[in-house]
């Protein structure tokens, strides 16, 4: 089938890998290193943390960089050191290496597109980071807080292709499906909870519940 697609781009958390990860380094391991700091208990470090995480607020940029918020809580631990502790946490979804394989082996070109910092993405993704050929995060290399329609714009430019020819799957209903279809994309409304959406409009054949129906759709089964 030529559907003059190159690109295939995903997002990472609730996507390529599980939202524990990152929960337990912002919910776990900060507030705990917190209390150790200061002599108190888990839960009063935890309010305090989760206080001042909501006073920064996922408005402002400093709010997805863990640099800032080590440094802001004056603790003296590098965020590779939070990062190991909660290694065993990072989940990559049971499909998602057979997926890449596939589409990779086929001659497309994977990208990743996340929210998330840079760190983050690194760590939770280095057994599939060889299938990827760019790593983009909207936080860390664009300061953007969201992907937007201009984040998708810029990622074609910089890889020099139409946004016709790009696919993108995620699991956020604007970030990842209504912005990149605003400028052409082809995006897929990932649910891997599967309490489908109806909303998604006469589009369901663009609702996925996991990335093998992408391999249906492009017909790599
Ligand atoms: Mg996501």
């Amino acid at each position: 089938m030529d559907s003059g697609i190159k690109v295939f781009s995903f997002d990472v958390d609730g996507t390529l890998v599980s939202q524990e990860f990152a929960d337990c380094v912002w919910l776990r391991g900060i507030p705990e290193a917190y209390a150790a700091k200061h002599a108190l208990s888990f839960e009063h470090a935890f309010e305090f943390v989760k206080r001042e995480y909501d006073n920064i607020g996922e408005n402002r940029i400093e709010w997805y960089n863990i640099r800032f918020w080590l440094r802001k809580f004056n603790l003296k631990i590098a965020y590779e050191k939070l990062f190991e502790k909660y290694e065993a946490e990072v989940k990559i979804y049971t499909e998602v290496e057979s997926v890449l394989k596939v589409l990779k082996e086929a001659g497309y070109v994977l990208v990743v597109n996340s929210n998330a910092a840079t760190e983050f993405i690194d760590f939770q993704i280095q057994p599939i980071r060889k299938y990827f050929s760019h790593v983009f995060s909207a936080t860390s290399d664009f300061g953007e807080l969201k992907k937007s329609n201009g984040h998708y714009a810029q990622v074609c430019e910089i890889l020099d292709v139409k946004p016709q020819e790009v696919v993108h799957t995620g699991d956020h209903f604007v970030f990842d499906f209504l912005n990149p279809r605003r400028i052409g994309i082809t995006a897929y409304y990932l649910d891997r909870s599967r309490d489908a959406m109806p909303a998604v409009n006469g589009n369901d054949e663009f609702l996925i519940s996991d990335l093998n129906e992408l391999l249906d759709a492009f017909e790599l089964i």
